[in-house]
């Protein structure tokens, strides 16, 4: 049995289902074939024994009509015969047994002995293969006594059943064949997403993540698998890609300030000791080099803070108005040269949910970038309305803008429109990318909108707290 059990489970669906449909219609068959073939044989019996009955009715009604004795009886051959049937016999004896009348068609007589019945018996039995039912009742007329036996060869109605049997048990056998192939059939039909499937997973495994399973037009179960499937590797591949990127990004990032120290310590070490000039410029250029990758490091945790759970969101909630003009308080005073404007009386009391910290750190960066990419007129405007439930937040710049093709782009990691000019701006090209996604983290929207020359909009917006 466990033998058996270890077979079945080493094999594939595909015959798995096979096999289970088989065996279940085979069940299912044989018992309906089984009850089938039962009734059909009770039935046919029952009508045996009602035609055995009535033959029996018939000389019984005769014999008390015409009230005959033995004689009579022993004369009455032709209309016993006019009754008999093939394979009948009629036997008629007297008190003692002894058989006074018999009529036989293709029936020996020595099948059945004779017997005397006091009340009216039938029973079935066998003469070797021959299946036999006897019908025995008394005959009583005012001048005689005796018994009247009809013996009935059921032949007919047993080769009937027999083939009934045959018939149905190939009809039985031609099922499992069909019910086997038709489960193979629909087996394979069924699974064939699933091939396709693990076709898939194999290539994806040796080519690379870029393989996708085919979709077919239906919309069944496995239809939908395959597309959550694919849209996992879609996400999947993305993110791959995305994690590629920035580990390429970070590293050239890191490479240029470790080139530039590392050029000017190896210049040091070959003729600077000596030489207070180049002494004092390295040493310059390498303590600013390396405020730049401690800068770089620092933004690059502040995006992977930025990217984590959102969970929390809702334990915060800042009244918006004192968190920006707090943030601008703080940059006056450092840029006296710079003119802000606030419109912020539309905000009132509003309130958002956001840790204050996260609001000024957005705030930070974008007056962060008005500031460093401001051209001659040094002006600031930041301004805040409110509108179907949400917060608008808006600083506004007219310095040297971004060019209408890098815009999509400021978004992405490490990304700067003119790279010399941000590099020399102190800029890593991360901080829109930390603002993005902290504004996402609690489900606020951020867009700019900028003319090359002519100043940028930066755009924040934030679902209202309830
Ligand atoms: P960075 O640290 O280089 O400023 P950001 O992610 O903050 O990085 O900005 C990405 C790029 O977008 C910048 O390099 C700059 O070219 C451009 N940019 C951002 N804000 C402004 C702005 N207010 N005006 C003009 N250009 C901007």
């Amino acid at each position: 049995m466990t033998r058996l059990r270890l077979i079945f489970s080493r094999l594939s669906i595909r015959w798995k289902l096979a096999i289970w449909s088989s065996l279940l219609l085979c069940v299912l068959f044989l018992a309906y074939n089984g009850i089938q073939y039962f009734v059909i044989n009770q039935w046919m019996f029952h009508q045996e024994e009602k035609a055995i009955q009535k033959n029996m009715e018939e000389i019984q009604g005769y014999f008390t009509a015409e009230n005959g004795n033995a004689e009579e009886i022993m004369n009455s051959h032709a209309f016993i015969n006019s009754i008999n049937e093939s394979h009948q016999m009629i036997r008629i004896l007297d008190q003692k047994g002894a058989p006074l009348l018999t009529v036989s068609e293709m029936m020996p007589e020595d099948w059945v002995q004779p017997e005397v019945a006091i009340k009216t018996t039938m029973r079935s039995s066998w003469h070797g293969e021959e299946h036999l039912l006897i019908i025995r009742s008394p005959l009583k007329t005012s001048q005689f006594k005796g018994t009247i036996e009809i013996v009935n060869n059921l032949e007919n109605s047993d080769q009937l059943s027999n083939m009934l049997l045959v018939v149905m048990l190939a009809g039985w056998l031609g099922a499992i064949v069909i019910s086997g192939l038709g489960g193979i059939f629909l087996s394979r039909q069924l699974l064939r997403p699933i091939q396709s499937l693990t076709d898939t997973m194999t290539n994806i495994k040796q080519k690379g993540l870029q393989e996708r399973v085919e979709i077919s037009n239906s919309k069944d179960e496995l239809a939908h698998l395959s597309k959550v499937f694919n849209e996992l590797m879609d996400q999947l591949e993305q993110s791959f890609h995305n994690q590629k990127q920035f580990v390429e990004d970070a590293s050239h990032e890191l490479r240029t300030p470790i080139s530039i120290i590392e050029g000017h310590i190896s210049l040091l070490n070959r003729w600077g000791k000596h030489d207070p000039n180049i002494l004092e410029e390295s040493l310059n250029v390498s303590v600013q080099e390396l405020g730049r990758l401690k800068g770089i490091v620092n933004e690059l945790l502040e995006l992977t803070r930025a990217e984590a759970d959102s969970s929390s969101r809702y334990h915060f909630q800042a009244v918006i108005r004192d968190t920006i003009e707090y943030t601008l308080k703080n940059f006056i005073m450092l840029h006296g040269d710079f003119v802000f404007h606030q419109d912020l009386e539309a905000l009132e009391q509003a309130k958002i949910n956001i840790n204050p910290n996260h609001l000024e750190q957005i705030l930070l960066i974008l007056l962060d970038n008005a500031i460093k990419y401001s051209g001659r007129i040094k002006e600031i405007a930041v301004e805040g309305l409110l509108k179907h439930q949400r917060v608008y937040i808006k600083v506004i710049d007219q310095g040297i803008g971004i060019p209408q093709e890098d815009v999509p782009y400021v978004f992405q990691r490490f990304y700067r429109v003119d790279k010399s000019r941000s590099r020399e701006q102190g800029g890593t090209g991360l901080g829109l990318a930390i603002a993005e996604r902290l504004v996402a983290r609690y489900g606020g929207e951020i867009s700019i909108a900028s003319t090359s020359g002519r100043g940028t909009i930066v755009t924040l917006s934030f679902p209202l707290s309830g």
